[in-house]
């Protein structure tokens, strides 16, 4: 069996206890990490959403500077918890992020979609293409 290292600074993280299913901070470079519930462990680099507005304003950008920080993971895991609202615009951004990262071979995965951006994917068909964690 393989030990973990970190996707973000390559830190060898045997002997760290993971829940899978859930996230935690790489103890060498405090990139968030998102545990898959895979033997042995699969660890994603997380990137947060800290607004409660997913809108224009989300950098478009995003999937240049996460190829450009973190390689390529075979996975990145976009934290969308705290998203109350998505704007067409928002959701736009995602779709381009996504666009981004497929090209490198970077699966993006969304994790814990709330209600509306659930109901706003769903609307627009795009619900079967994002890939969904928690
Ligand atoms: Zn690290």
């Amino acid at each position: 069996m393989r030990d973990p290292v970190c996707p973000a600074c390559g830190g060898d993280l045997a002997g760290q206890a993971f829940a899978p299913g859930s996230d935690a901070a790489c103890p060498a470079c405090g990139q968030g990490l998102w545990i898959f519930d895979e033997q042995p462990p699969a660890l994603a680099p997380v990137v947060r959403h800290d607004e409660e507005t997913l809108d224009a304003l989300h950098d478009e950008r995003l999937g240049d500077l996460v190829i450009s920080k973190l390689g390529r993971p075979s996975r990145v895991v976009f934290d969308v918890r705290k998203v109350r609202f998505a704007t067409s615009a928002g959701v736009g951004r995602l779709v381009t992020f996504k666009a981004r990262l497929d090209p490198a071979g970077v699966t993006l995965v969304l994790h814990g979609v709330p209600e509306q951006l659930r109901k706003t994917l769903s609307t627009l068909g795009l619900d079967s293409i994002f890939e969904t964690v928690g």
